[in-house]
C-alpha cells in the first residue's frame, strides 16, 4: 500500500520544546508531512511559533486571538496580533471566532474581536481559521456585515460540528470545512451527515490536538499522528480509499495555506 501523506490543518502545541519536537517527529513518521500550528492566545501563539521554528518546512503558522481573549481592550489585542504578523510569515489569521456555548455573556465582545480580525486578515491578504459553536447566526451575521473580501472570502471553519444546512451557508460564502476526530464519536451523527455533505474540493481534516483524540484512541492526549484514524474513518464514510481522501484534503490545504 502506498504511504499516505496527510495535512493536519489544525494542531495546538505546548511550550515544552522537547515535547513539541518529539510530537512533530511522530507526526512525520506517521505520514503527516505538513500541519498548521494554530494559536489563539498569548500562550498558544507562542507555542505555535515554537513548533514552526522547529520544523519550518513542515509547519505552517496561524496566529490570532480566539473567543476567550475578550477581557482586554480589543485595541490592545489587535495591536499584539498585528505585531506578531509583522514579525512572522503566517499562513492564516487564527483561530478566531465565536463560542456562545461556553461564553454567552461575552457574545458582543467576541463578535467585535472576530470582526476586527477578519478586517486584519483582509488587509494582510491571509485566510482565516474560524471556530464557531452555538453561534451559527452570529457567525454568518459578522461575516456578512464586515466588509471583508466581498467576493473572495477565504478560510476554514475548523472542527466542524454544525448541521449540513449551516455548512451550506458557509460553503456558499467560500469557506472550506475541516473535520476533526469528533466524526468518529458514537453520538456524532450530525457531524457525520455534514462530513458526507461537504464536496471534495472544500474538505479538510484536522486533529485540533491536544483535544478530541479520535476513536480508537479517544481519551488519550491527541496529537497530529493520530489523524490517520480520522482519515480512515472519513474515507470509509465517503466511500473512497483512504489514500484518495488524504490526497484530496492535502491538495485543498496546500491551495489555501501552502
Ligand atoms: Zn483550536
Amino acid at each position: 500500500m502506498p504511504r499516505m501523506e496527510i495535512y493536519d490543518t489544525h494542531a495546538h502545541f505546548g511550550n515544552d520544546e522537547a515535547e513539541t519536537a518529539t510530537t512533530l517527529d511522530r507526526a512525520r513518521a506517521a505520514g503527516i508531512t505538513r500541519l498548521m500550528a494554530v494559536g489563539g492566545s498569548d500562550e498558544l501563539n507562542a507555542a505555535a511559533l515554537l513548533a514552526h521554528r522547529l520544523r519550518p518546512d513542515d509547519v505552517r503558522l496561524a496566529l490570532g486571538a480566539d473567543r476567550d481573549q475578550t477581557s482586554r481592550p480589543a485595541d490592545e489585542t489587535l495591536a499584539d496580533i498585528r505585531r506578531l504578523h509583522a514579525a512572522n510569515a503566517c499562513a492564516a489569521v487564527g483561530e478566531i471566532g465565536l463560542d456562545f456555548h461556553y461564553s454567552p455573556e461575552t457574545s458582543s465582545a467576541q463578535c467585535d474581536l472576530f470582526a476586527r480580525q477578519l478586517a486584519l486578515a483582509d488587509e494582510l491578504g491571509l485566510p482565516v481559521v474560524i471556530h464557531t459553536r452555538d453561534a451559527d447566526d452570529a457567525t454568518l451575521g459578522v461575516l456578512d456585515e464586515v466588509p471583508w473580501r466581498a467576493s473572495a472570502l477565504r478560510g476554514i471553519i475548523h472542527c466542524y460540528t454544525g448541521t449540513p444546512s449551516f455548512a451550506r451557508s458557509l460553503l456558499d460564502r467560500g469557506f472550506m470545512v475541516s473535520i476533526s476526530g469528533i466524526v468518529t464519536f458514537r453520538l456524532a451523527d450530525n457531524v457525520r451527515a455534514s462530513a458526507k455533505y461537504v464536496p471534495d474540493d472544500r474538505l479538510l481534516v484536522e486533529t485540533d490536538s491536544p483535544f478530541l483524540a479520535p476513536v480508537p484512541l479517544r481519551g488519550k492526549q491527541n496529537e497530529p499522528a493520530f489523524i490517520v484514524h480520522t482519515v480512515s474513518f472519513l474515507a470509509n464514510l465517503r466511500g473512497i480509499p483512504a489514500e484518495a481522501l488524504a490526497r484530496l484534503t492535502f491538495a485543498n490545504a496546500v491551495s489555501l495555506l501552502g
